[in-house]
């Protein structure tokens, strides 16, 4: 009651007024419905939305702070929940004040289209399995979200529900509510010793009511959808099962079978968030602790103000259902979740959940439903299922997945000998002089290794021991490996999350990106601006008496976000390390062998030689080789007198391998097909940028491309969640794709090199369609 006294009480000029002067749009207001806060809608003459979101003056700021936190968190994953908008200033927080002196905080969010569910008639099994789906995916995303000042005491809380329910119950005067409120507290005082205890806990919205979820207005039933959960304020860390315990109780109340919606909703809910056993038996308890408690929360209110007419329905609809609820077993309610668990598909009963238990968490699995592969051929991969799907995606499997002529050299040496360098062998010596011819004379020592992170690791030992020096520059964003010391020059990696920074000998450069970055297409200059910023690192270095080991960067940024530097960037940069007396690593682990399709190495369209070459991926077509190339001098600073090796680096079986790998590019003129098809895609995409405002970008060579997504093409609002919802679709559609960047919204397109000019087709066509389904 408190707080309804201090809800805000602004009329729409007032609203019209907050807009203008405190976000600078100009538009419309109408109110919404809201209790404690005023929500408005500000519609401009372009017919732009936002939502201005006045909070009660008893609001605190550090809640809001943590709501914001939170929204930008979700912003990146999800494409159905409200993003906080910010002034250029990035305060994501302003204050208004009211003729009677109140204070109170404003915030400007997204407007997210369609209609409450509550006011939707007769929803179909369908609209509640996206509702369970859309629950899942947001669980999924908050599992590695927490927030202090979300963890609080509140009375909607379930895991203190029943001291809600001895403390109000008294008041309700609907005696059959009562007995069944009676029965629930007895039933669930058990389940509070003995299944709670092992429930997770995490922050939830806590609130999905129908009234807080939208669903869009398209006139056929079959087609309706989930498309937004709104109001975050009743964030908390409490039970995750608590978020389908919400959602369930309020969308089953009044039908004719609860429990069946119940199930159904369940059964979305675990296509992307895995609950245990203990939680399924938990969650029917706590769906009837959410009615309980709402109506006890209602009796309470009700006393203090009788005439309020919304609090009787809210009791009267709980009242009405009380029949079908009472005969429910809990048992069974329990067990028809645990078959839905079960029923969820053979990938997530058995592969999924083998895998989550055996092996680390942070394992990512690809796509909402994950894919169970069981055979490859070339661009295209198989499912367990025998569905075929269209890679454009994976780059290790360069020349194709299984190359027939691949798999042959590997079994034929396979079955002949597998041995380590400290033989003689012809193979490895081949290989050696093969690989080197495709570089720039100087570059003509190698080294094998297993893998792009071992390679990374060697080349900044032969850096270190040529030089004597030990600091780094690495560019912003930039992946590298994941060992120890990778993970410390990729700020990809220890500026994400779980990640602690980088260590003081790790220099950062800003990542040179056209599109997003501080000097862009339109400036002629920016090549020079963004290698000035190098220099000036360079500089400081010297200042400070720092020797430079080297400078490491892909010639094409890749996991930054497919991003293509400014032409004549690294021959600036280069001269600028070496004159600092540094080296100059090139990693090459994504984009050597012909993927770029204007030349055979990345570095080349740089017109730059560097002093050292990493490769990976690609060059064992699937099989473990890494390797490094470099000069005979920085070689022979390497040959200090400690020996290298690498037990399976150069193995025979490897060797013969890559040496066929490297035949088939050169045999099918993949580099000449790479570049062919790439332009033809990249004209194709460009001419949907025409057509799609949320294309603000489209970028690359070859098969090297980069499409990225934003939802408004003058802020580069980053376009996250559609980025993830179209690439999903893509995949339901049977074609694989990736996103990739710092804010996951651009789409990667990186095929195994056989990909056709008709695959190109396909994607681009797939890809306008999920455009339009995703994109509302
Ligand atoms: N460098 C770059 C540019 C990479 O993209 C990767 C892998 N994504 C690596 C190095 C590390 O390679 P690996 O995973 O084989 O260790």
């Amino acid at each position: 009651m408190e707080l309804l006294k201090h809800a805000p009480r602004l009329d729409r000029h007032a609203a019209i007024a907050l807009g203008e002067h405190l976000y600078g749009i100009r538009a419309g207001a109408s109110e919404l419905p809201s209790e404690r806060d005023q929500n408005f809608l500000l519609t401009t003459d372009r017919g732009e939305k936002f939502i201005l979101k006045i909070a009660n003056a008893l609001e605190l700021r550090p809640f809001l702070e943590a709501q914001n936190r939170l929204l930008t968190h979700l912003s990146v994953r999800l494409s159905f929940c409200p993003h906080v908008l910010s002034r250029v200033s990035g305060q994501t927080i302003e204050t208004a004040s009211a003729d009677t002196g109140e204070v109170y905080l404003v915030r400007l969010l997204s407007y997210l289209p369609g209609v409450p569910l509550g006011n939707v008639k007769n929803p179909t099994s369908q609209l509640y399995r996206d509702l369970g789906s859309k629950l899942g995916q947001l669980s999924a995303a908050l599992r590695d979200f927490d927030d202090s000042a979300l963890h609080r005491d509140f009375h909607w809380d379930l895991a203190k529900g029943l001291n809600v329910l001895s403390e109000y119950a008294p008041l309700i005067s609907d005696a059959g509510l009562r007995r069944f409120i009676d029965e629930c507290t007895r039933k669930l005082a058990s389940e509070k010793a003995h299944l709670w205890p092992k429930l997770r806990r995490s922050i939830i919205h806590g609130d999905a009511n129908d009234y807080n979820i939208l669903v869009s207005e398209v006139g056929e039933p079959n087609k309706q959808t989930i498309t937004g959960l709104i109001d975050f304020g009743d964030l908390l860390h409490s039970f995750t099962v608590s978020e389908l315990a919400v959602a369930t109780a309020y969308a089953m109340l009044g039908k004719p079978d609860p429990l069946e919606t119940a199930v159904v909703i369940a059964a979305g809910y675990l296509q992307h968030y895995s609950l245990t056993e203990d939680e399924l038996k938990a969650l029917w308890g706590l769906v009837l602790l959410r009615l309980c408690v709402s109506a006890c929360m209602a009796a309470r209110q009700q006393r203090q103000a009788p005439d309020n007419a919304y609090l009787a329905i809210s009791q009267k609809a709980i009242v009405d259902s009380l029949p079908q609820l009472a005969a429910i077993e809990w048992e069974q309610a329990a067990d028809c979740f645990l078959s839905a668990l079960r029923d969820e598909s053979e990938l997530t009963k058995g592969t999924l959940a083998i895998r989550r238990r055996l092996l680390g968490r942070n394992l990512s699995v690809a796509y909402q439903h994950p894919l169970k592969i069981v055979r490859g051929s070339m661009q295209y991969l198989y499912g367990d299922d025998g569905r075929e799907y269209l890679d454009a995606y994976n780059n290790v499997a360069h020349v194709g997945h299984c190359h027939p002529r691949v798999v042959r050299a590997a079994q034929q040496q396979i079955a002949q000998l597998n041995t380590n360098t400290r033989y003689l062998h012809d193979l490895i010596n081949r290989y050696a002089e093969r690989l080197t011819a495709t570089l720039p004379p100087e570059l003509s020592v190698c080294f094998f290794v297993n893998s792009g992170s071992e390679a990374n690791e060697l080349a900044l030992r032969l850096a270190r021991a040529h030089t004597n020096a030990h600091d780094l520059i690495v560019l912003d964003h930039a992946y590298h490996g994941n060992t120890t010391t990778l993970i410390d020059i990729s700020p990809y990696k220890h500026d994400g999350p779980g990640g602690c920074g980088a260590p003081a000998w790790v220099h950062k450069a800003p990542l040179p990106d056209l599109y997003r970055g501080t000097y862009r297409s339109d400036d002629p200059l920016a090549a020079g601006r963004y290698a000035e910023a190098v220099s000036s690192v360079i500089a400081d270095l010297q200042h400070r008496g720092i020797h430079l080991s080297a400078f490491i960067a892909e010639s094409w940024p890749s996991v930054a976000g497919q991003i293509v530097l400014p032409s004549g960037y690294l021959g600036r940069v280069y001269a600028a390390v070496r004159s600092a007396g540094g080296l100059c690593i090139a990693d090459e682990v994504q984009t050597g062998y012909g993927r770029v399709g204007t030349h055979f190495w990345g570095f080349e369209s740089q017109q730059v030689v560097p002093d050292i070459v990493v490769l990976g991926k690609p060059i064992g077509n699937g099989h473990p080789i890494g390797a490094v190339i470099t000069t005979p001098s920085i070689a022979a600073s390497f040959d200090n007198g400690m020996e290298f090796f690498s037990t399976f680096g150069g193995n025979t079986v490897s060797c013969a391998i890559g040496l066929e790998v490297l035949n088939v590019v050169q045999d099918e003129d993949l580099q000449a097909h790479a570049f062919q098809v790439g332009e033809q895609m990249l004209a194709r995409l460009r001419s949907l940028m025409n057509r799609h405002e949320v294309i603000g970008d489209v970028r690359g060579s070859g098969f090297f491309i980069g499409v990225e997504l934003v939802r408004n093409r003058d802020t580069l609002e980053p376009a996250g969640g559609e980025a993830n919802g179209i690439v999903n679709r893509l995949r339901d559609r049977g074609i694989l794709i990736g996103t990739d960047g710092p804010f996951h919204n651009v789409l990667k397109i990186r095929p195994p090199m056989p990909f056709s000019a008709a695959n190109a087709e396909r994607l681009i066509e797939a890809l306008e369609e999920a455009i339009g389904r995703v994109v509302l």
